[in-house]
Order: C-alpha cells, then sequence, then structure tokens
C-alpha cells in the first residue's frame, strides 16, 4: 500500500525541507569530534566559525550591506517589539507605527506601553483588506523612525514595496518573508526576524541593523537584549541556542543553493497565483484582500459557514494537507507556503479545493 505523503500548512515553530531534516538526523548524534550540535560550546572554534559563517551567508544570501551588523539575539519577534521602543525612544521622542495586521498592531501597542507611539496608517478601517496610498500618509515629521510589518502573516497581507518619503529611519519585522524575496536596505535602520519561517527553528532572532545605530539604549534594558553589548561580543554574550544557529547556516546554505531569494521569490509568486485563482474562481471561497497587496506565502481563506470550514479542514487533515486552520485570532483556513512547501503540496490543496466545492456547493 502507498502512503500519500502529508503536507504541513502551518509550519508555526519550523518549516524545514526535506534534505535539511535529513542533515539535522545525521548530525545530531555526532556533528564534530563526535559531539552532537546540542552540546557543542559555543566559545569552541567550531561555533565561532559557525557564527562567522552565518554572518558572511547573510551578505551573501539576503545581501546584508557592509555598514549593517548581524546580531544573533533571544526572545522571538515579540521581544523586538518592546526592544525597539526601548533603544531609539528617548524622553519626548515618538515613532510612527503603520498597522495592517496583528503584529504590526501588536508591535504598536507595545511601543505605546513603553514609549511614544502615533499611528501612521491603519488598515482596520478596511478590515485588513489593503494598506492605504502611500501619498495619502500623515507622516508624523519628528518621528525617530516609522514601524511596518513587510509581510503580515494572519491576515495575509503585505507592502508590495516599503514604505517610502517616512520620518526617520524604517524598521521592519519580516519575520515571515526573510529569506523569500530580495530585500531593498535603504532608508532601514533595523529588521528583525524570528527564524522559524523560512530560516530554521524557533527560539533566535535575527536581527539586521545599521551600524549608525548601534548606540547606548536610550530607556535601560537587560545587558543580553542590548543591541550595543551584543554587537560588540558578536552575539557570544551569554550561551546562545547554538542548535538554532546551526539550524540557520544550513537553511542559508540551501536558500543559496536552490537558487537564492530571487528564486525563492519567483516560486511563491507562481504557486499562490494557482490558489487564488482557485480561491477567486468561484463564491464558495474567499480572500478579502486586494492586490497588490495580497501575500504570496500567508493564504488566508473562509467558506460559506463554519460548520463547513470544520468539515474542510477535518477532510484535509485525513487527505494529509495538515495543520490549515486559521490563526485563533481571525478564523477561517489559512495555508502557509513558506520556501520549504513543495510545489506538489499546493497542487494537492487546491485538488482537494476544487473536489469538496464540488460536492458542498448549493
Ligand atoms: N511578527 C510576525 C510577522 C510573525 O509572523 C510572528 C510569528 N508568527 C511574530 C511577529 C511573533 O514571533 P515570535 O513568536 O517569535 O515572537
Amino acid at each position: 500500500m502507498t502512503m500519500n505523503k502529508n503536507y504541513n500548512f502551518n509550519a508555526g515553530p519550523a518549516c524545514l525541507p526535506e534534505d535539511v531534516l535529513q542533515q539535522i538526523k545525521n548530525d545530531i548524534p555526532d556533528w564534530q569530534d563526535g559531539i552532537s550540535i546540542f552540546e557543542y560550546g559555543h566559545r569552541l572554534p567550531p561555533i565561532v566559525k559557525l557564527r562567522d559563517s552565518i554572518e558572511s551567508r547573510c551578505r551573501s544570501v539576503l545581501n546584508v550591506p557592509d555598514n549593517f551588523d548581524v546580531l544573533l539575539m533571544h526572545g522571538g519577534a515579540q521581544t523586538l517589539f518592546g526592544l525597539i521602543p526601548l533603544h531609539f525612544l528617548g524622553a519626548n521622542e515618538s515613532a510612527q507605527y503603520c498597522i495592517t495586521g496583528h503584529w504590526s498592531k501588536g508591535a504598536c501597542q507595545e511601543a505605546k506601553r513603553l514609549g511614544a507611539a502615533s499611528v501612521l496608517i491603519d488598515s482596520a478601517s478596511t478590515q485588513f483588506s489593503a494598506i492605504p496610498e502611500q501619498s495619502t500618509w500623515d507622516h508624523n515629521a519628528n518621528a525617530v523612525y516609522t514601524y511596518y510589518c513587510d509581510n503580515e502573516t494572519i491576515h495575509g497581507l503585505r507592502f508590495a514595496e516599503p514604505p517610502v518619503n517616512t520620518a526617520g529611519f524604517l524598521v521592519a519585522d519580516m519575520t515571515s518573508s526573510l529569506g523569500s524575496r530580495p530585500i531593498d536596505y535603504t532608508h532601514h535602520g533595523v529588521i528583525f526576524a524570528s527564524t522559524q519561517k523560512n530560516l530554521g527553528v524557533a527560539g533566535l532572532t535575527l536581527v539586521l541593523i545599521d551600524n549608525q545605530y548601534i548606540r547606548e539604549s536610550k530607556q535601560p534594558v537587560p545587558r543580553t537584549l542590548s543591541f550595543k553589548e551584543q554587537a560588540s561580543d558578536r552575539s557570544m554574550l551569554n550561551t546562545p541556542n547554538v542548535f538554532a544557529w546551526y539550524v540557520l547556516d544550513l537553511m542559508l546554505e540551501w536558500i543559496e543553493s536552490s537558487g537564492g531569494v530571487e528564486y525563492f521569490a519567483q516560486k511563491s509568486q507562481d504557486i499562490s497565483a494557482k490558489l487564488y485563482t482557485e480561491i477567486d474562481s468561484n463564491d464558495f471561497y474567499a480572500n478579502p484582500v486586494k492586490n497588490p497587496y495580497r501575500s504570496d506565502i500567508n493564504i488566508p481563506f473562509t467558506l460559506p459557514t463554519d460548520e463547513l470550514s470544520k468539515l474542510f479542514l477535518a477532510g484535509a487533515d485525513l487527505a494529509g494537507l495538515k495543520c490549515l486552520k486559521g490563526h485563533r485570532a481571525v478564523g477561517g483556513c489559512r495555508a502557509n507556503i513558506y520556501n520549504a512547501m513543495p510545489e506538489a503540496g499546493v497542487d494537492m490543496l487546491i485538488t482537494f479545493m476544487q473536489d469538496f466545492k464540488a460536492q458542498h456547493a448549493t
């Protein structure tokens, strides 16, 4: 009997291609000199070499410019939501936030708690279906920085181009998009991402920061969370998660050998277009986001009723299409198509959607 392959469409804590997973399985008992990767001391030469390799791969694969430092930090992207205002907002200073979905809303709330932040735009006015035209934005000219989330993982909304003509420097949360398309670093001061989407496993936050902004934080932060302290200790201030470092290095190598971020940008554009075509071709499935703001990585969709959604999710799961349930903040269904998702997984999903619609549409 042949088993159908399963495809994981959530991949919250990690999304690893089969080659990388196989490499990890081989290296767990003996990475180098008979020592497991979990057990390697972070000050030993192989881990120092690993850190240097990550940095040079970030420059070659993610095109990080020479004037940016590569920091390997802790606490996930949500810790950065707090670290950004703590580092850059002193008394009488403020920032402006683009709210385009769940994660940028959370970042803005955290900034208001720890400093002064204003809302530059809020896509809630269109039920998160679009980003207001940039020429209509009413900037706070004194803002120290302008914050945006490149790709909103839950609402499936993305910036087609980074914000332009903004006050201060740009800060970007690229948790769900770093490694999936080329980046224009112009005007950016900080770009950060948890690594659990396209860059490995949870437990590591990649911070790419223009070194002109690496200064004493404006408000106190623990030393281990200070950009300046971590930069001067080259991310080895305290014991790092060396396993997550190792997986990040493997993922960067895999992205490069697969054809680089340009290859993945084209691939996700092509396969998400197939899925959107299916969603748009009928009244049974719906996605409210308008072009060009539709994410080609996270694709939420709804069915006519909650009962049908439940039936759809149960049937999809049995068919090997796993974890298609939408995020608890919005409900419905969602297909997350990170770099490691094979085209065959999306093709199988589309066929399942067509069959399900044929059975249940009235
Ligand atoms: N920002 C974005 C865009 C995300 O997708 C996520 C997690 N899915 C987060 C922030 C939060 O990341 P973490 O759980 O690592 O704090």
